[in-house]
């Protein structure tokens, strides 16, 4: 990702933004982002805010000689390539050296997962919520912080953000978005033997009662219209959505790919 004062300086120079140059990227910012990009994306009112956000970082990268692909504000591969290029190039680092210095900015694969994180609940850190939630099983219970992988953190942690900006409070709670049902907790994968992503903290579960493991998109709540910017929110961080992939287990997102 480019930096707030990045994004805010390059929308001042198209005329689009004319708050100050503060790194605080409120909904002025935002605004600015989506008019700068109206002309060239129709579409665009149905575009959630991170997906404007992504886009007018793929503009201001392609401008700057990146070849990030698309204007689509979809963090597809060649996206992820051109912000490590663009990282690169605040580095100071040759080519070869940034080869040299690059992690893998993905989640690993399923099978990779312990090279990747570590033995099963270690390296567990708290993640902040931006709102409260509630314990599915126990809807009296508000939570305001639970533990999850340290590598997991920050991607949940824009996630989060992200749903909080886009649906605001009511609706998520509305929505059952608030139903928490856990994140780390070492077993086995249902109906299996080997271990459960959440045995890692990189897996979280919400609503299990309107998107039981068995139900598939004719019922599960989660495959609905309402949810789609949620997922698209985790898929923008490189979580990925059973629901989506696989057509059962709705309520679960985690961060290791099938
Ligand atoms: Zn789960």
């Amino acid at each position: 990702m480019l930096d707030d004062r990045t994004v805010q300086r390059a929308l001042a120079a198209k005329g689009a933004y004319k708050g100050a140059i503060d790194g605080a990227y409120g909904e002025a910012t935002a605004r600015a982002a989506r008019c700068a990009l109206i002309g060239d994306h129709h579409d665009i009112a149905a575009w959630i805010d991170p997906r404007c956000r992504i886009a007018i970082e793929q503009a201001i990268m392609a401008a700057a000689g990146i070849e990030s692909g698309p204007v689509d504000g979809l963090a597809g591969p060649q996206t992820r390539i051109a912000w490590e290029r663009w990282q690169d190039r605040l580095r100071g680092l040759t080519p070869r050296a940034a080869e040299i210095a690059h992690q893998p900015d993905v989640f690993p694969r399923q099978k990779d997962v312990p090279g990747f994180y570590g033995e099963p609940g270690t390296h567990q850190a708290m993640l902040d919520l931006p709102f409260p939630m509630r314990l599915a099983w126990d809807k009296g219970t508000v939570i305001r912080r639970f533990a999850i992988h340290e590598k997991a953190r920050e991607s949940a942690a824009r996630a989060f953000a992200g749903i909080r900006a886009h649906y605001g409070e009511d609706a998520i709670r509305r929505l059952g978005l608030d139903l928490f049902a856990g994140c780390l907790n070492i077993r086995a994968m249902r109906g299996g033997k080997a271990l459960s992503m959440h045995s890692w903290g990189i897996a979280i579960d919400f609503d299990p009662e309107h998107n039981p493991l068995r139900w598939g998109r004719d019922k599960a709540r989660m495959a609905g219209p309402d949810y789609a910017p949620f997922l698209d929110i985790w898929e923008s961080e490189g979580w990925i959505s059973l629901g989506r992939e696989r057509n059962y287990d709705w309520m679960h997102v985690q961060a290791a790919r099938l």
